[in-house]
Protein backbone atom coordinates (compact mmCIF):
# COMPACT_ATOMS: atom_id res chain seq x y z
CA UNK A 1 0.00 0.00 0.00
CA UNK A 2 1.22 3.63 -0.76
CA UNK A 3 2.13 5.91 2.44
CA UNK A 4 -0.40 8.40 1.27
CA UNK A 5 -3.19 5.81 1.14
CA UNK A 6 -1.90 4.09 4.59
CA UNK A 7 -1.99 7.60 6.47
CA UNK A 8 -5.74 8.56 4.99
CA UNK A 9 -6.63 4.68 6.39
CA UNK A 10 -5.15 6.01 10.06
CA UNK A 11 -6.72 8.92 10.15
CA UNK A 12 -9.87 7.46 9.25
CA UNK A 13 -9.31 4.79 11.92
CA UNK A 14 -8.68 7.65 14.42
CA UNK A 15 -11.68 9.53 13.20
CA UNK A 16 -14.06 6.75 14.23
CA UNK A 17 -12.03 5.15 17.00
CA UNK A 18 -10.54 8.01 18.92
CA UNK A 19 -7.01 5.88 19.22
CA UNK A 20 -4.34 4.21 17.32
CA UNK A 21 -1.16 2.07 18.57
CA UNK A 22 1.69 3.98 18.76
CA UNK A 23 3.42 2.66 15.97
CA UNK A 24 0.82 4.03 13.77
CA UNK A 25 0.63 7.43 15.70
CA UNK A 26 4.82 7.43 14.96
CA UNK A 27 4.03 6.04 11.48
CA UNK A 28 1.37 9.45 10.85
CA UNK A 29 4.15 11.62 12.59
CA UNK A 30 6.99 10.54 10.17
CA UNK A 31 4.72 10.95 6.79
CA UNK A 32 3.50 13.91 8.25
CA UNK A 33 3.70 16.48 4.95
CA UNK A 34 2.18 13.99 3.30
CA UNK A 35 -1.19 13.55 5.52
CA UNK A 36 -1.64 17.08 7.10
CA UNK A 37 -4.21 18.05 5.23
CA UNK A 38 -6.35 15.69 5.90
CA UNK A 39 -5.96 15.33 9.40
CA UNK A 40 -6.34 18.89 9.91
CA UNK A 41 -9.21 18.79 7.91
CA UNK A 42 -10.92 15.47 10.13
CA UNK A 43 -9.88 17.86 13.46
CA UNK A 44 -11.45 20.60 12.44
CA UNK A 45 -14.55 18.75 11.72
CA UNK A 46 -14.62 16.78 14.71
CA UNK A 47 -13.86 20.19 16.82
CA UNK A 48 -17.04 21.52 14.88
CA UNK A 49 -19.05 18.50 15.53
CA UNK A 50 -18.48 18.63 19.72
CA UNK A 51 -17.85 22.72 19.86
CA UNK A 52 -19.34 24.08 16.53
CA UNK A 53 -17.47 27.05 15.58
CA UNK A 54 -16.64 28.51 18.84
CA UNK A 55 -13.89 29.55 20.36
CA UNK A 56 -13.81 30.06 23.55
CA UNK A 57 -11.66 32.86 25.54
CA UNK A 58 -9.56 32.67 28.47
CA UNK A 59 -8.33 35.51 30.10
CA UNK A 60 -4.63 35.07 31.18
CA UNK A 61 -3.43 37.37 34.66
CA UNK A 62 0.25 36.44 35.09
CA UNK A 63 0.27 37.41 38.81
CA UNK A 64 4.28 36.51 39.42
CA UNK A 65 7.48 35.88 37.88
CA UNK A 66 9.01 34.96 41.02
CA UNK A 67 9.77 31.19 40.74
CA UNK A 68 11.95 28.48 42.97
CA UNK A 69 11.81 25.60 40.83
CA UNK A 70 14.59 26.05 38.23
CA UNK A 71 13.31 24.23 35.09
CA UNK A 72 16.43 24.35 32.41
CA UNK A 73 14.03 25.07 29.57
CA UNK A 74 12.29 28.43 31.40
CA UNK A 75 13.24 31.99 31.30
CA UNK A 76 11.76 32.36 34.70
CA UNK A 77 13.74 29.95 36.34
CA UNK A 78 16.11 30.87 39.99
CA UNK A 79 18.77 30.59 38.24
CA UNK A 80 18.13 33.17 36.19
CA UNK A 81 19.81 36.34 37.55
CA UNK A 82 18.80 38.88 34.09
CA UNK A 83 15.19 37.93 35.27
CA UNK A 84 13.02 41.07 36.37
CA UNK A 85 10.74 39.87 38.68
CA UNK A 86 7.54 41.21 39.91
CA UNK A 87 4.52 40.31 41.83
CA UNK A 88 0.99 41.63 41.58
CA UNK A 89 -0.80 42.04 44.60
CA UNK A 90 -4.72 41.18 45.10
CA UNK A 91 -6.12 44.78 44.41
CA UNK A 92 -4.08 44.83 41.10
CA UNK A 93 -4.89 41.45 40.23
CA UNK A 94 -8.97 42.12 40.81
CA UNK A 95 -8.25 45.20 39.02
CA UNK A 96 -7.48 42.88 35.91
CA UNK A 97 -10.57 40.71 36.20
CA UNK A 98 -12.63 43.72 36.17
CA UNK A 99 -11.19 44.75 33.01
CA UNK A 100 -11.81 41.52 31.58
CA UNK A 101 -14.88 40.85 32.48
CA UNK A 102 -15.82 44.37 30.99
CA UNK A 103 -14.35 43.28 27.76
CA UNK A 104 -16.20 40.05 28.06
CA UNK A 105 -14.33 37.26 29.73
CA UNK A 106 -15.84 34.95 31.81
CA UNK A 107 -12.73 32.45 32.25
CA UNK A 108 -9.92 34.19 34.42
CA UNK A 109 -6.51 32.14 34.53
CA UNK A 110 -4.39 33.44 37.43
CA UNK A 111 -0.58 32.18 36.26
CA UNK A 112 2.76 32.66 38.16
CA UNK A 113 6.28 30.87 39.02
CA UNK A 114 6.21 28.68 41.85
CA UNK A 115 6.11 31.60 44.12
CA UNK A 116 6.00 31.08 48.06
CA UNK A 117 5.04 34.93 49.12
CA UNK A 118 1.34 33.55 47.56
CA UNK A 119 0.49 31.32 50.47
CA UNK A 120 -2.56 29.73 50.42
CA UNK A 121 -4.42 32.46 52.97
CA UNK A 122 -3.25 35.29 50.73
CA UNK A 123 -4.47 32.65 47.36
CA UNK A 124 -7.30 31.67 48.92
CA UNK A 125 -8.43 35.52 49.39
CA UNK A 126 -8.05 36.31 45.69
CA UNK A 127 -9.80 33.39 44.16
CA UNK A 128 -12.83 34.16 46.80
CA UNK A 129 -12.96 37.90 46.31
CA UNK A 130 -13.01 37.35 42.25
CA UNK A 131 -15.75 34.77 42.35
CA UNK A 132 -17.53 37.18 44.83
CA UNK A 133 -17.32 40.08 42.58
CA UNK A 134 -17.70 37.74 39.45
CA UNK A 135 -20.02 34.48 40.47
CA UNK A 136 -21.19 33.92 36.84
CA UNK A 137 -17.07 33.38 36.11
CA UNK A 138 -14.36 30.37 36.11
CA UNK A 139 -11.60 30.61 37.96
CA UNK A 140 -8.22 28.45 36.48
CA UNK A 141 -4.94 28.53 38.59
CA UNK A 142 -1.76 27.17 36.86
CA UNK A 143 0.97 28.03 40.22
CA UNK A 144 2.83 24.88 39.45
CA UNK A 145 2.83 22.11 42.44
CA UNK A 146 1.43 22.31 45.56
CA UNK A 147 0.02 20.54 48.29
CA UNK A 148 -2.71 18.48 48.39
CA UNK A 149 -4.02 20.07 51.20
CA UNK A 150 -3.11 23.83 49.51
CA UNK A 151 -5.08 22.50 46.17
CA UNK A 152 -7.87 21.31 48.74
CA UNK A 153 -7.94 24.93 50.30
CA UNK A 154 -8.19 26.48 46.65
CA UNK A 155 -10.75 24.34 45.60
CA UNK A 156 -12.80 25.29 48.40
CA UNK A 157 -12.32 28.65 48.02
CA UNK A 158 -13.73 28.52 44.48
CA UNK A 159 -11.56 27.53 42.05
CA UNK A 160 -12.79 25.52 39.37
CA UNK A 161 -9.84 24.24 37.25
CA UNK A 162 -6.43 23.17 37.42
CA UNK A 163 -3.66 24.09 34.59
CA UNK A 164 -0.66 21.88 35.37
CA UNK A 165 1.30 20.61 32.19
CA UNK A 166 2.86 17.40 32.79
CA UNK A 167 5.87 18.82 30.40
CA UNK A 168 6.43 14.88 29.13
CA UNK A 169 5.17 11.50 29.56
CA UNK A 170 8.82 9.93 29.49
CA UNK A 171 10.21 9.68 33.30
CA UNK A 172 13.96 9.61 31.82
CA UNK A 173 13.01 12.59 29.10
CA UNK A 174 11.45 14.39 32.60
CA UNK A 175 15.01 14.29 34.55
CA UNK A 176 16.60 15.87 31.57
CA UNK A 177 14.76 19.10 31.25
CA UNK A 178 14.28 19.47 35.21
CA UNK A 179 16.84 20.13 37.93
CA UNK A 180 17.31 16.41 40.55
CA UNK A 181 15.23 18.12 42.89
CA UNK A 182 12.20 17.91 40.64
CA UNK A 183 10.31 14.44 40.30
CA UNK A 184 8.20 13.33 37.27
CA UNK A 185 6.59 11.02 40.34
CA UNK A 186 5.82 13.82 42.11
CA UNK A 187 3.96 15.71 39.56
CA UNK A 188 2.11 12.86 38.65
CA UNK A 189 1.26 12.90 42.32
CA UNK A 190 -0.29 16.00 41.67
CA UNK A 191 -2.16 16.19 38.85
CA UNK A 192 -3.84 12.79 40.48
CA UNK A 193 -4.64 15.06 43.41
CA UNK A 194 -6.23 17.54 41.22
CA UNK A 195 -8.40 15.11 39.13
CA UNK A 196 -9.11 13.55 43.45
CA UNK A 197 -10.08 17.13 44.33
CA UNK A 198 -12.78 17.42 41.03
CA UNK A 199 -10.69 20.17 39.20
CA UNK A 200 -11.05 20.10 35.69
CA UNK A 201 -7.63 19.54 34.82
CA UNK A 202 -5.34 20.93 32.25
CA UNK A 203 -1.97 18.63 31.23
CA UNK A 204 0.09 19.30 28.36
CA UNK A 205 3.59 19.53 27.20
CA UNK A 206 6.09 21.34 24.50
CA UNK A 207 6.43 20.29 21.03
CA UNK A 208 10.26 20.55 20.11
CA UNK A 209 11.46 20.35 23.41
CA UNK A 210 15.26 19.63 24.21
CA UNK A 211 15.82 15.76 23.59
CA UNK A 212 12.55 14.86 22.65
CA UNK A 213 12.44 12.16 20.26
CA UNK A 214 9.38 11.70 17.64
CA UNK A 215 8.62 8.42 20.02
CA UNK A 216 7.97 10.63 22.57
CA UNK A 217 5.22 12.45 20.88
CA UNK A 218 3.82 9.21 19.85
CA UNK A 219 3.88 8.18 23.73
CA UNK A 220 2.35 11.60 24.28
CA UNK A 221 -0.93 11.13 22.90
CA UNK A 222 -1.40 7.52 24.36
CA UNK A 223 -0.64 9.05 27.36
CA UNK A 224 -3.26 11.34 27.19
CA UNK A 225 -5.55 9.12 26.08
CA UNK A 226 -5.14 7.25 29.54
CA UNK A 227 -5.30 10.34 32.17
CA UNK A 228 -8.25 12.02 29.52
CA UNK A 229 -7.79 15.61 30.57
CA UNK A 230 -10.05 18.07 30.38
CA UNK A 231 -7.87 20.64 28.95
CA UNK A 232 -4.22 19.67 26.56
CA UNK A 233 -2.07 22.95 26.60
CA UNK A 234 0.82 22.41 24.02
CA UNK A 235 2.99 24.80 22.54
CA UNK A 236 6.66 25.08 21.07
CA UNK A 237 9.29 25.01 22.86
CA UNK A 238 11.10 27.97 22.54
CA UNK A 239 14.71 29.24 23.57
CA UNK A 240 15.46 31.62 26.32
CA UNK A 241 18.84 33.17 26.04
CA UNK A 242 19.46 33.35 29.59
CA UNK A 243 18.76 29.58 29.94
CA UNK A 244 21.01 26.53 29.70
CA UNK A 245 18.90 25.43 26.82
CA UNK A 246 19.58 29.02 24.74
CA UNK A 247 21.48 27.14 21.86
CA UNK A 248 18.54 24.08 21.65
CA UNK A 249 16.28 25.03 18.63
CA UNK A 250 12.71 25.63 19.09
CA UNK A 251 9.75 23.12 18.19
CA UNK A 252 8.17 23.67 14.84
CA UNK A 253 5.08 25.10 13.77
CA UNK A 254 4.93 22.19 11.29
CA UNK A 255 4.82 19.69 14.58
CA UNK A 256 3.09 21.95 16.79
CA UNK A 257 -0.07 21.93 14.11
CA UNK A 258 0.26 18.34 13.48
CA UNK A 259 0.13 16.99 17.17
CA UNK A 260 -2.83 19.33 17.83
CA UNK A 261 -5.02 18.21 14.86
CA UNK A 262 -3.98 14.41 16.50
CA UNK A 263 -4.95 15.27 19.72
CA UNK A 264 -8.36 17.03 18.63
CA UNK A 265 -8.80 13.21 17.30
CA UNK A 266 -7.51 11.05 20.24
CA UNK A 267 -9.77 13.65 22.60
CA UNK A 268 -12.91 14.56 20.83
CA UNK A 269 -13.97 16.62 23.50
CA UNK A 270 -10.98 17.89 24.72
CA UNK A 271 -10.11 21.86 25.27
CA UNK A 272 -7.35 22.43 23.09
CA UNK A 273 -5.33 25.91 22.84
CA UNK A 274 -4.06 27.50 20.15
CA UNK A 275 -1.45 29.28 22.43
CA UNK A 276 0.60 32.01 22.55
CA UNK A 277 4.21 30.07 22.02
CA UNK A 278 2.35 28.83 18.98
CA UNK A 279 1.48 33.12 17.76
CA UNK A 280 5.40 33.79 18.40
CA UNK A 281 7.23 31.24 16.32
CA UNK A 282 4.74 32.19 13.19
CA UNK A 283 2.56 35.46 12.80
CA UNK A 284 -0.41 32.90 11.64
CA UNK A 285 0.20 30.66 14.47
CA UNK A 286 -3.10 30.83 16.05
CA UNK A 287 -5.31 30.88 12.93
CA UNK A 288 -3.40 27.65 12.10
CA UNK A 289 -4.46 25.75 15.19
CA UNK A 290 -7.86 26.81 14.98
CA UNK A 291 -7.94 25.29 11.59
CA UNK A 292 -5.66 22.26 13.15
CA UNK A 293 -8.45 21.77 15.68
CA UNK A 294 -7.95 23.94 18.73
CA UNK A 295 -10.88 25.43 20.37
CA UNK A 296 -9.12 28.12 22.82
CA UNK A 297 -7.18 31.67 23.34
CA UNK A 298 -5.52 32.82 26.25
CA UNK A 299 -5.35 36.52 25.76
CA UNK A 300 -3.14 38.42 28.17
CA UNK A 301 -4.62 40.44 30.58
CA UNK A 302 -1.96 41.16 32.68
CA UNK A 303 -0.79 45.06 33.11
CA UNK A 304 1.20 46.40 30.74
CA UNK A 305 4.11 47.50 32.89
CA UNK A 306 4.75 43.67 34.00
CA UNK A 307 4.31 42.14 30.23
CA UNK A 308 7.42 42.42 29.22
CA UNK A 309 8.78 40.97 32.45
CA UNK A 310 6.66 37.47 31.91
CA UNK A 311 9.41 36.43 29.67
CA UNK A 312 9.33 32.37 29.79
CA UNK A 313 10.83 32.21 26.18
CA UNK A 314 12.08 34.78 23.84
CA UNK A 315 10.47 37.16 21.31
CA UNK A 316 6.75 36.56 23.31
CA UNK A 317 3.99 38.14 21.49
CA UNK A 318 1.31 40.47 22.63
CA UNK A 319 3.85 42.28 25.02
CA UNK A 320 3.17 45.56 24.48
CA UNK A 321 -0.86 45.62 23.44
CA UNK A 322 -3.59 46.91 25.69
CA UNK A 323 -6.20 43.75 26.51
CA UNK A 324 -9.00 45.64 24.70
CA UNK A 325 -6.46 45.76 21.63
CA UNK A 326 -5.28 42.49 22.19
CA UNK A 327 -9.33 40.86 22.70
CA UNK A 328 -10.52 43.42 19.04
CA UNK A 329 -6.89 41.81 17.05
CA UNK A 330 -7.77 38.10 18.01
CA UNK A 331 -11.82 38.45 17.19
CA UNK A 332 -10.14 39.62 13.42
CA UNK A 333 -8.00 36.99 13.36
CA UNK A 334 -10.43 34.08 14.18
CA UNK A 335 -13.22 35.74 12.45
CA UNK A 336 -10.98 35.01 9.08
CA UNK A 337 -10.96 30.55 9.87
CA UNK A 338 -14.47 30.83 10.15
CA UNK A 339 -14.82 30.41 13.60
CA UNK A 340 -16.05 33.15 16.46
CA UNK A 341 -14.80 34.29 19.94
CA UNK A 342 -17.71 33.23 22.32
CA UNK A 343 -17.66 34.50 25.92
CA UNK A 344 -19.46 32.32 27.79
CA UNK A 345 -16.95 30.20 31.00
CA UNK A 346 -16.97 27.32 27.92
CA UNK A 347 -16.56 24.31 30.34
CA UNK A 348 -15.39 21.24 29.13
CA UNK A 349 -17.42 18.25 27.78
CA UNK A 350 -15.80 15.77 28.22
CA UNK A 351 -12.87 14.92 30.80
CA UNK A 352 -12.48 11.73 33.02
CA UNK A 353 -14.18 11.99 35.63
CA UNK A 354 -11.97 8.75 37.62
CA UNK A 355 -10.32 10.26 40.41
CA UNK A 356 -6.87 8.26 39.18
CA UNK A 357 -4.37 9.66 36.70
N1 LIG B 1 4.99 27.72 37.00
C1 LIG B 1 3.86 27.07 36.48
C2 LIG B 1 3.12 27.87 35.42
C3 LIG B 1 3.94 28.80 34.58
S1 LIG B 1 4.93 28.08 33.34
C4 LIG B 1 4.26 25.72 35.91
O1 LIG B 1 5.41 25.53 35.58
O2 LIG B 1 3.37 24.87 35.80
C5 LIG B 1 3.72 27.57 32.17
C6 LIG B 1 4.22 26.70 31.05
O3 LIG B 1 5.08 27.43 30.20
C7 LIG B 1 5.05 25.51 31.46
O4 LIG B 1 4.23 24.45 31.85
C8 LIG B 1 5.89 25.22 30.21
O5 LIG B 1 5.36 24.12 29.47
C9 LIG B 1 5.78 26.51 29.41
N2 LIG B 1 7.13 27.03 29.10
C10 LIG B 1 8.11 27.32 29.97
N3 LIG B 1 9.25 27.66 29.31
C11 LIG B 1 8.97 27.57 27.99
C12 LIG B 1 9.73 27.76 26.80
N4 LIG B 1 11.01 28.11 26.85
N5 LIG B 1 9.13 27.58 25.61
C13 LIG B 1 7.82 27.24 25.56
N6 LIG B 1 7.05 27.02 26.64
C14 LIG B 1 7.62 27.19 27.85
FE1 LIG C 1 8.98 28.04 37.35
FE2 LIG C 1 6.98 27.13 35.82
FE3 LIG C 1 9.17 28.28 34.75
FE4 LIG C 1 9.39 25.87 35.88
S1 LIG C 1 8.15 26.38 34.05
S2 LIG C 1 10.81 27.60 36.18
S3 LIG C 1 7.95 26.05 37.56
S4 LIG C 1 7.66 29.25 36.02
Amino acid sequence: MKIKEKCSLLIDQLYEKHILHKEEYLFLIENKEICKDELFQKARETADQVYGKDIYIRGLIEFSSWCRNDCLYCGLRRSNHNAERYRLSEEQILYCTDTGYQLGFRTFVLQGGEDPWYTDERMESIVRNIKKKHPDCAVTLSLGERSFESYRRLKEAGADRYLLRHETACKEHYEKLHPPEMSFQRRMECLNDLKRLGYQVGAGFMIGSPYQTVENLAEELLFLKKIDPHMCGIGPFIPHKDTPFKDMPAGTLSMTLFMLGLIRLTLPKVLLPATTALGTIDPMGRELGIMAGANVLMPNLSPGDVRKKYMLYDNKICTGDEAAQCIECLKKRIEKTGCRIVTDRGDSKGGNDNDQI
